[in-house]
């Protein structure tokens, strides 16, 4: 399968996962618009530097843990930087994220993910990130691109 159509696959999937969290849950999914999808090397980078800042990120008031979870990963180690990963949250009214879903509704999403062979944000060990789901094989396409052998838009 060549780089595109993994990507595709990935995408028809996600979709699949949006559709069958609404019927499962009630509420709408929808992928967070400007970070939650392909992200390039430079945008990334970005994202990371903020992460490492020591700054209020989230705007809650304190300068915690909290504010370093905009990325862990630096460019070209993530795989929202291959087009293989999508951040997705529900709706609690349409056009309204909402990120303090209960854990259910996440665990749900995550779920019908799992079932569909993605890998869920929701089970990472070193970072808990619920609306993250990934394609399992992207670290396949890191290691082209690492090698010059996958160019990257
Ligand atoms: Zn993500």
């Amino acid at each position: 399968m060549t780089y595109e159509e993994l990507v595709k696959e990935f995408l028809a999937v996600v979709e699949l996962v949006r559709l069958e969290a609404y019927a499962t849950t009630g509420y709408e999914w929808m992928v967070v618009p400007k970070t939650g999808a392909y992200r390039s090397i430079k945008v990334q980078h970005g994202l990371f530097i903020q992460a490492h800042d020591g700054l209020d990120n989230d705007h809650d008031g304190a300068v915690d843990e909290a504010d370093e979870r905009v990325t862990a990963a630096d460019g070209g180690q993530s795989p929202h930087n291959f087009d293989l990963a999508r951040d997705i949250v529900p709706l609690s009214k349409p056009g309204a994220i909402w990120w303090q879903a209960p854990e259910g509704v996440w665990h749900s999403m995550g779920a019908i993910a799992e079932k569909h062979g993605l890998v869920w944000g929701g089970h990472f060990k070193s970072l808990y990130d619920a609306p993250h789901i990934e394609h399992p094989k992207w670290r396949e396409q890191q290691a082209l691109w690492k090698a010059g052998k996958l160019v990257l838009a």
